[in-house]
């Protein structure tokens, strides 16, 4: 049951001090939203805890706070809370393993379970909406706040694409209702998320101009670092982009591949409909039934992913 999971959790929190918390590499509004919006809502419950978010550092999410450099002696007593991470290796900053104790709180398939406790709900539409359930079930033991809210709703408006997704459910719409409630303006929050820089704009038109859809209504487009260089562009940009293809009439599943400096492809994976973290899967990768990423080592492999959402779609269509 979940809310025992909610106890479990609560009560670890209060024993221990202090708590880092990690999210995955290349964090996106819902990583940093679960990890800050969980350690606001820690730190005004319990002031005399010292409250740690460590990781990499996004420009382009900067509204979202920045992270803490912690010494790594820290660890030896600490509680570590990783968020919204499925899998070990994409955990940012493997010192998460040198904690006293592990708490995983996660919405992806958990496909590798890790952590002393265990909280995943594949249900929900973010790591964001967990974190708000933990708070609004435990109430005012776990009590929200502003900023708490503003990074929560934050994060659930990032993973759902501003609620168009069908991981949004009627309690997604119901939890981002509630944390509007608070002290926060949800439309600068929209704002934010809705301006690109000139260069994502311009790489935008790029893949709007190149992208190439089939018969099935696969569509892919590849970014190569001569590309991202043309654009001045870099890896992260390459997030806003990535639901570009999906807006195109008849596109049901689509890839954006982004060139490494190594030379290998991110392979950024979409879906309307056929399951496709299972594609990822076989890629080195992984993911959400709809939403998957994986690598490539070379063109070749891009079409082997290809022609596997073309097979997916004509399973989807057969049944
Ligand atoms: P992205 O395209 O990076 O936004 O990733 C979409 C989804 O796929 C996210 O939920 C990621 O957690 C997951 N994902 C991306 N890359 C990988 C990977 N290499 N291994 C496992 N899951 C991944």
């Amino acid at each position: 049951m979940l809310t025992e999971l909610y106890e479990q959790i609560y009560e670890k929190i209060k024993q221990s001090n202090p708590i880092i918390i990690h999210r995955h590499v290349r964090p996106d509004p819902d990583a940093l939203g679960s990890q800050r919006g969980l350690a606001a809502i820690i730190r005004q419950q319990f002031p005399e805890k010292n409250v740690y978010t460590v990781g990499e550092e996004v420009a382009s999410l900067s509204y979202m706070g920045t992270m803490d450099n912690v010494p790594t002696d820290l660890y030896e007593e600490a509680l570590v809370i990783v968020v919204d991470t499925a899998n070990r290796p994409r955990i940012d900053d493997k010192r998460y393993s040198k904690g006293s104790y592990l708490i995983k709180i996660d919405h992806h398939p958990n496909d590798d379970q890790y952590g002393d406790i265990s909280l995943v709900n594949d249900q929900a539409s973010s790591c964001s909406e967990i974190v708000s359930d933990l708070s609004f079930y435990l109430k005012d033991r776990f009590s929200m706040n502003d900023e708490a809210a503003r990074l929560l709703y934050a994060g659930i408006v990032g993973d759902t694409g501003r609620f168009l997704y069908p991981a949004t459910s009627a309690h997604t719409m119901r939890t981002a209702a509630q944390l509007m409630e608070y002290d926060f303006s949800a439309s600068e929050i929209g704002q934010l998320m809705n301006t690109h820089s000139k260069k994502v704009a311009h790489l935008s038109g790029f893949v709007l101009q190149n992208v190439e859809i089939n018969d099935l209504g696969v569509a892919h487009v590849i970014l190569t670092q001569e590309v991202l260089e043309q654009f001045d562009a870099e890896d992260d940009d390459t997030a806003q982009v990535v639901p570009l293809p999906g807006t195109i009439e008849g596109v049901i599943c689509w890839g954006v591949f982004v060139q490494q400096t190594h030379g290998g492809y991110r392979c950024r994976l979409r879906s309307k409909g056929p399951v496709i973290n299972e594609v990822a899967k076989r890629h080195g990768g992984g993911g959400h039934p709809l939403a998957s990423g994986a690598n490539a080592k070379d063109m070749d492999e891009i079409k082997e992913i290809i022609k596997e959402f073309d097979e997916a779609i004509m399973e989807w269509n057969d049944a």
